[in-house]
């Protein structure tokens, strides 16, 4: 018998992960419900920008533009680093630019306005203080302006940031390394502060400044040896201020601060990703250093991973094993993610001891190998997801943004990825690819069209792209059926193509 239920699907949290899985459910018509406790929108301008990955999941949904109806200019770049050591994303051919300077509160701001028209109901003001999963259904009770009230879903998200309580009430395991020392953060006006993008090592630990915009600048104080505070408040700006003088010398005591905030490097990640019923994404599964700036992009990458899988389950079109390759894919993502901000961590706020290690792998990512591992590392563009058998070397990976004749029409690979649904590229009019993959056409678009110029892309005749532009099959090279992948990852053939 069917379940009642008030939302298909409930999402704690309406930061940058809790919005974007809102929007990837209403793309699929999922009937979604957003519970944040905030009565008004988070103004902490936090993560500042986004890595190529993201760009790439944005364009993929062409919402790249919705920054400029905000009257947002994005900063595009092709440099990152890793733990402070400079490298080049252009060696990732065809890859998006990452963005700069661009404080959270806007892309926070571009996803509110995508699931608003997409119809997504984000309740305010509504605090989550208890979860039972019941074999048929989650009941979720909410502190809301009204009073207590209860809610019944299928599925239930924690995206409610890293001291979730959603991870807590459903007995998520958070396992790993507590803080080991205190940093600091404040955008302030009214100081003219010399630019140290990606920090500037000094005798007391690392100084980093970057403007913000409108007279603002972000500082960030690291000094080594700072001990972790249990804090109920933020600190003072005066405390922000000692610390940088400290650090560089200069006095910035005068200026007017924006937003003050304390952090520290405490890691951890929880074991399991989904517990029947409840889910986790972004900073409730995972929190770290926030060494170059990854966060934010991780949530949203998770929500990317999770939004169509879950979709497809809550409208029964595939079982519910598809999420548990939402735990496989993102929880491998997780744990490299919090290897990756430890190393960085070291690299970078380490004290002259580890000055000859610095130098030896600035000296190492010369060589190109290991500046694609790094970069690929910091930009997401390593992701290979266990997809499936095959020889490809597109398999796993995000397709690249390939341009395409598309009839009279000239195209590329990411607009066709709009709607969130798979799609098949044939590139080599192949009649019996285009037969194979009629019985899916209710969830899987066929394209056919002349690939203009692969560039250094291996070369590729035919792809099954998931809706989070990851390769799932591709030719020449698979080594199974089109079907079969088909299968795995859309659900069964429909009815009548079984007839
Ligand atoms: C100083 C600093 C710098 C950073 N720099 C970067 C960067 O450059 N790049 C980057 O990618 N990331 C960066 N980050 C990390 C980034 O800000 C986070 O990773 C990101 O905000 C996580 O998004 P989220 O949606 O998972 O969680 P959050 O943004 O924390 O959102 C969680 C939401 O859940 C709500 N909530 C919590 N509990 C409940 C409850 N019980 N009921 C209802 N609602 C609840 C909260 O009100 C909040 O709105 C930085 C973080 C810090 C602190």
């Amino acid at each position: 018998m069917e379940t009642t239920v008030d939302a298909e699907v409930v999402i704690v949290g309406a930061g940058p992960t809790g919005l974007m899985l809102a929007g990837e459910l209403r793309l699929a018509g999922v009937d979604v419900v957003v519970l944040d406790r905030l009565a008004e929108a988070s103004t902490e301008s936090r993560g500042l920008g986004f890595t190529p990955r993201t760009m790439a999941v944005f364009a993929q949904r062409g919402l790249v533009d919705r920054f400029a109806a905000l009257d947002v200019a994005l900063r595009t770049t092709t440099r990152g680093h890793f733990g402070g050591l400079p490298l080049d994303f252009g060696v990732f051919a065809a890859a998006c630019p990452a963005v700069v300077n661009l404080p959270q509160v806007n892309t926070e701001a571009m996803l509110r306005g995508w699931v608003a028209d997409l119809g997504c109901e984000v309740r305010r003001g509504h605090e989550v203080v208890g979860v039972t999963d019941t074999a048929a259904a989650v009941e979720v009770q909410v502190d809301g302006p009204g009073g207590r009230l209860g809610l019944r879903a299928r599925y239930l998200v924690g995206c409610d940031g890293g001291r979730s309580t959603v991870r807590v009430l459903a007995g998520f395991d958070f396992p790993g390394t507590p803080a080991t020392l205190e940093l600091f953060l404040a955008d302030v006006r009214g100081c003219d502060i010399r630019p140290r993008f990606i920090g500037e090592w000094l005798p007391g630990g690392v100084a980093m400044a970057a403007p913000l915009g409108g007279g603002v600048d972000r500082v960030v104080v690291c000094e080594r040896g700072a001990p972790p505070r249990k804090r109920a408040e933020p600190p003072a700006f005066s405390e922000v201020a000692a610390g940088w003088h400290r650090l560089t010398g200069e006095d910035i005591s005068h200026g007017r601060p924006v937003w003050v905030s304390a952090f520290g490097d405490a890691t951890r990640l929880a074991t399991e990703y989904r517990r029947g019923r409840v889910l986790l994404a972004g900073d409730a599964a995972h929190v770290h250093l926030p060494a170059g700036g990854l966060g934010m992009n991780t949530g949203i990458q998770d929500a990317f991973n999770l939004g169509w899988k879950l979709a497809a389950v809550v409208r029964g079109r595939a079982p519910a094993t598809l999420l548990d390759t939402y735990h496989d894919e993102r929880h491998a993502v997780g744990k490299r993610l919090l290897d990756n901000t430890r190393a960085q961590g070291l690299l970078f706020l380490g004290g002259a001891e580890i000055q000859p290690l610095r130098d030896l792998i600035g000296e190492l990512t010369h060589h190109e190998v290991v500046h694609r591992h790094l970069a690929g590392m910091v930009s997401g563009l390593e992701i290979r997801y266990p997809v499936g058998p095959g020889a490809h070397p597109l398999l796993g990976l995000c397709v690249p943004d390939l341009p395409l004749e598309h009839g009279a029409a000239a195209t590329s690979v990411f607009p066709l990825l709009g709607a969130g649904r798979g799609l098949v590229l044939d590139l080599a009019e192949d009649e019996s690819l285009r037969r194979s993959v009629r019985p899916w056409t209710d969830r899987v678009d066929v394209v056919t069209a002349r690939l203009v110029d692969g560039g250094s892309i291996p070369k590729v005749d035919a792809a099954l792209v998931r809706p989070d532009g990851h390769v799932a099959w591709a030719a020449p090279g698979g080594q199974e059926e089109l079907s079969e992948a088909l299968g795995r990852w859309f659900g069964p053939r429909t009815a009548e193509s079984r007839e």
